[in-house]
């Protein structure tokens, strides 16, 4: 009962919610699939965290290697100098992409590394004499995290409405979600590609010669699971060469195996130029983003006239503590075979989500590799409860799942097994049953 008053300096959006106050849901440790709450229940992790454990939590091999390298390097700038596994990561990370990007640049988060790619982008048409490339084109429901690059370019107003100022020179595509309501869709929807064709509206309207980027999440997480119809991505892709501008697959939630390959690129099979990562890069452990850039962007800065240099950089980027827990991250990868893991539970996890068609509010499901969206019709004159309610019920009966708006969102640590899908659906499907 003393709890919610030792909360109070704790300031994340919920905090202000009564409701958070009246029930803290209070975590103190982690293994695997479970987490533990401070009155020692485990909770089966059905939302791998923040979408950002895919080899489940505390893995030892990582822990290991965050323990040996904070006692033997806990800190060296990379500004002016270097350590070696910065160096080794690079390389790793190249590996891992199949050497399709030259470059990577490390932030320590997915929001910073959205406006490093943003930056990157403007100073790339610079660099290459083309300065009048300024604008930027984001997506509806597409988010981007919270730095000023990045609510300018997320298509959420809302998270725009108390600043005033954004970036300038900003359109948004439309999402296709609205065909795909009610589809119950396992896979990409089979109709809606053409409307990566409102680009060229957009192209029309400002002329192809002052825009920059186009960034989107490949699918978006935060605003529900909303999945690309078949041939969106390779449409926008088409186009975004055609007028010379840069495509950003926005791939903090969906990289590192959250659809079963690498990246959702390698799913949708479509390159952008370039891709902003996070979350899975260090499996969670250690705070940590990516920038991947194609060479030919990163060679753009090595030609360019003097002034053209591009001054950007975080004191923690390439932190050794975070590499090597992305370095251990993408051993586990490897040695446990963890892609061929999720694509074998892929059909097991659609079928256990699918299960719940038909259960009272249940309006729409979509799901892909290992993520869902499972929406629900909200109640009258108050978005967001019903879900809400779920979400609170569920933890109660040991499972996490998130929700946004009356949208629940799955997406486990991806060494999930069958008996972990069993139980997750077994207690959501319990919550929905008895849901009012
Ligand atoms: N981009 C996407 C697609 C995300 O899902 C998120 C976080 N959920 C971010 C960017 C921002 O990442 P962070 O919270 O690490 O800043």
């Amino acid at each position: 009962e003393s709890r919610p008053e030792s909360m109070a300096s704790f300031w994340m959006p919920f905090t202000n919610n009564r409701d958070f106050k009246q029930h803290p849901r209070l975590l103190v440790s982690a293994e695997g699939m479970y987490y533990k709450d401070v009155d020692g229940r485990s909770i089966l992790d059905g939302t791998a965290g923040l979408w950002c454990v895919p080899c489940g939590h505390a893995q030892p091999k990582i822990v290991a290697a965050v323990r040996e390298m904070v006692g033997q390097l806990d800190f060296a700038p990379t500004f002016q100098m270097g350590h070696p596994a910065a160096f080794d990561l690079a390389e790793k990370l190249m590996e891992y992409t199949n050497h399709r990007y030259g470059h990577v640049f490390y932030t320590n988060s997915g929001s910073e590394a959205v406006d490093t790619a943003l930056k990157i982008a403007l100073a790339y048409h610079k660099a290459r004499g083309e300065a009048s490339r300024t604008r930027l084109i984001g997506r509806e429901r597409g988010y981007h995290g919270v730095g000023f690059g990045g609510i300018s370019v997320g298509g959420i107003a809302g998270n725009r409405k108390p600043y005033g100022v954004m970036l300038p020179g900003v359109d948004h595509l439309p999402h296709t979600h609205n065909l795909e309501k009610n589809a119950y869709t396992r896979g990409e929807p089979e109709h809606g590609a053409n409307l990566a064709d409102e680009l060229e509206r957009i192209v029309a309207l400002h002329d192809a010669s002052t825009i920059a980027a186009v960034i989107v999440e490949p699918v978006a997480g935060s605003t529900g699971v909303l999945i690309p119809p078949k041939g969106y991505l390779k449409r926008l892709r088409e186009l975004c060469t055609k007028h010379g501008i840069l495509l950003i697959f926005d791939e903090v939630i969906t990289g590192f195996g959250r659809l079963t390959t690498p990246f959702a690129g390698d799913y949708f099979d479509v390159e952008p130029d370039m891709m902003t990562t996070a979350k899975g890069l260090t499996n969670g452990t250690i705070p940590m983003g990516a920038v991947f850039s194609k060479k030919h962007i990163h060679d753009a800065f090595m030609d360019a006239p003097a002034g053209i240099e591009l001054f950007h950089g975080y004191t923690y980027s390439g932190h050794p503590v975070a590499c090597a827990a992305s370095l251990a991250t993408l051993e586990v990868f490897k040695e446990q075979n963890i892609l061929e893991h999720a694509a074998g539970m892929a059909e097991y996890w659609a079928d256990a989500v699918h299960s719940l068609k038909g259960l009272p509010h249940v309006i729409d499901i979509r799901t892909i590799g290992l993520i869902a969206g499972i929406e629900l019709a909200p109640i009258p004159g108050k978005p967001g409860v019903r879900a809400f309610t779920a979400f609170k019920k569920a933890f109660e009966d040991g499972v996490l799942i998130r929700t946004t708006g009356d949208i629940i969102a799955l997406s486990p640590p991806l060494v999930l097994e069958k008996k972990h899908i069993d139980e997750l659906f077994g207690k959501l499907r319990e919550v929905l049953k008895n849901l009012e």
